[in-house]
């Protein structure tokens, strides 16, 4: 009997850990290639290890709360190497008036702290009485939060938290597709403070811990840093990885099969996996499915710049007790936020120094990118200097601009995926990972290839 085949196109953590997947659930039973157009793997999962510095270029970890992600850790013999954030970094900061202010999570101290108006923090204890939505309509994620915690709050919390996750812009996202938890949070309980009081009662009785969005989490990377993961799976996953290899296209044949097409060859097969972008999924399915290929091209996505510093903790006017800051765009500063890495990863910058990593860009500031690396690097070097007074030049520097970083989920997000999704089920063994639908971060990377590897294992035959 000749072996099935499974094609994935995209060598990032999705594609490479359906790859894994794979390999688990059907062994030597299929053939499985992953094509790769680039000449190193990782996708957005990049690093630089210079002079002691560890510096990731896209993400620099996950949250350990998703059980899938801790065994597929352990099932490619990482488990030893993970690296859990310090203690030292619990503390994060906004920068509001010139100054950084902790936000505190215990609620009698935010209550008390200056980071927002007397009026706005009695705004968010009001939140309490405000009724929840009487309709079912998509909202963004800003209208939410001014709707439920007033305006201030929405542009001083809800705004960075927005740009510091999606690179979004809160006033288009929506809250359905980005923080289906908050949704439910309203509908279920009536309100953000009432679905915590009793997440909290509930806890007790059970003994459990988290917040009413569940288990918080402790963001993870690994020694060496996250990159550790790709070179991992590399070795895994040799023999069935295709490098420097561009799918092109990719038709359907009359037997339900499909042809990859590349520069050099075309081969057949019964599955495919796309594990690209959402825009390039949209272009290499136009001949099997225009109307999918039309609606995958509709997801926007955000431009981001990921300036990496480092330099030498004496010339630092601010001790570092925290995770980082991120500031608010009625702000007025061009960066959007610093991650604190040394303090959060001790391991990723040389004794006596610091290493900061700064994000510039996002949905509302998209050309921003087009400075190019020398200007947003002095750019990011003299707005940090100014808040933390820093007095000497970088020591270490690295610059990353990804064009089409994160994928928007905009109002319509959730109907527009099941309109996609319905579409390519007429179309046969076509399958989308990635990140572009449900769940920007690693999780949610993961578990969707998870998943799809699991579908197509339930209708093997
Ligand atoms: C700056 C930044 C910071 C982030 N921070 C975090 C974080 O801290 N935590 C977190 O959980 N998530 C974070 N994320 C999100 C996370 O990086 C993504 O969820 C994840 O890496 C997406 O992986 P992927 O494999 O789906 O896509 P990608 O990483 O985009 O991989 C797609 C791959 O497909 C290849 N490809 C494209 N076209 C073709 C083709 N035609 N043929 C063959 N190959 C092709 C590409 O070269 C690429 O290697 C961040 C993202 C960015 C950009």
């Amino acid at each position: 009997m000749t072996k099935k085949s499974i094609a994935i196109i995209g060598g990032g953590i999705s594609g490479l850990s359906a790859g894994i997947f794979a390999r688990q659930k059907f062994g030597d039973t299929i053939n499985l290639t992953i094509y790769e157009k680039d000449n190193r793997l990782g996708g957005t999962i990049g690093i630089t290890r210079e002079n002691g510095y560890i510096a990731d270029w896209g993400p620099n970890g996950f949250l350990d709360r998703e059980p899938l992600t801790l065994e597929f850790v352990k099932q490619i013999g990482l488990y030893d190497k993970l690296y859990p954030s310090n203690n030292r970094s619990e503390k994060r900061y906004i920068y509001r008036n010139g100054k950084l202010w902790e936000i505190s999570a215990n609620p009698i101290k935010f209550m008390k702290s200056g980071l927002l108006s007397f009026s706005g923090r009695l705004r968010i204890g009001y939140e309490y009485f405000v009724s929840k939505k009487n309709n079912n309509l998509d909202e963004t994620i800003y209208n939410f939060a001014s709707r439920r915690i007033g305006r201030e709050a929405a542009e001083i919390l809800i705004d960075p938290m927005v740009s510091g996750i999606f690179g979004g812009d809160a006033e288009n996202l929506s809250l359905e597709a980005c923080f289906p938890i908050m949704e439910k949070m309203e509908q279920e309980y009536g309100g953000l403070i009432k679905a915590m009081i009793q997440k909290k009662k509930e806890n007790r009785k059970s003994g459990q811990k988290g917040g009413p969005a569940g288990p918080a989490g402790r963001l993870t990377s690994f020694r060496g840093g996250l990159y550790t993961m790709i070179e991992r799976l590399e070795e895994i996953l040799h023999d069935n990885i295709r490098q420097n290899v561009e799918v092109e296209k990719i038709t359907r044949n009359e037997d339900g099969r499909f042809q990859i097409i590349c520069k050099a060859d075309k081969i057949e097969y019964d599955y495919i996996i796309l594990a690209v972008p959402s825009y390039i999924s949209g272009g290499l399915l136009n001949e099997v499915s225009p109307d999918a290929a039309g609606l995958l091209m509709e997801i926007p996505y955000s431009n981001l710049a990921v300036v990496c510093q480092g330099y030498k903790i004496s010339d630092i006017g601010q001790s570092l007790d925290g995770f980082g800051f991120l500031a608010p765009h009625n702000q007025n500063l061009e960066i959007l936020g610093s991650i604190w890495t040394s303090v959060i990863f001790p391991e990723q910058a040389p004794d006596g120094y610091a290493l900061f990593r700064t994000m510039l860009g996002g949905a509302k500031n998209n050309d921003i990118i087009e400075l190019g690396n020398e200007r947003l690097a002095e750019l990011t070097h003299n707005q940090l200097s100014q808040i933390l007074g820093i007095k000497e030049k970088p020591s270490f520097e690295k610059v990353i601009i990804w064009r089409k970083a994160i994928p928007q989920y905009i109002i319509g997000h959730s109907e527009r995926l099941g309109r996609i999704e319905a579409n390519l089920r007429q179309h046969g063994n076509i399958y989308l990972a990635g990140n572009a639908y449900t769940g920007i971060g690693l999780n949610d990377a993961i578990k969707r290839s998870s998943m799809i590897v699991s579908a197509i294992l339930s209708g093997w035959v």
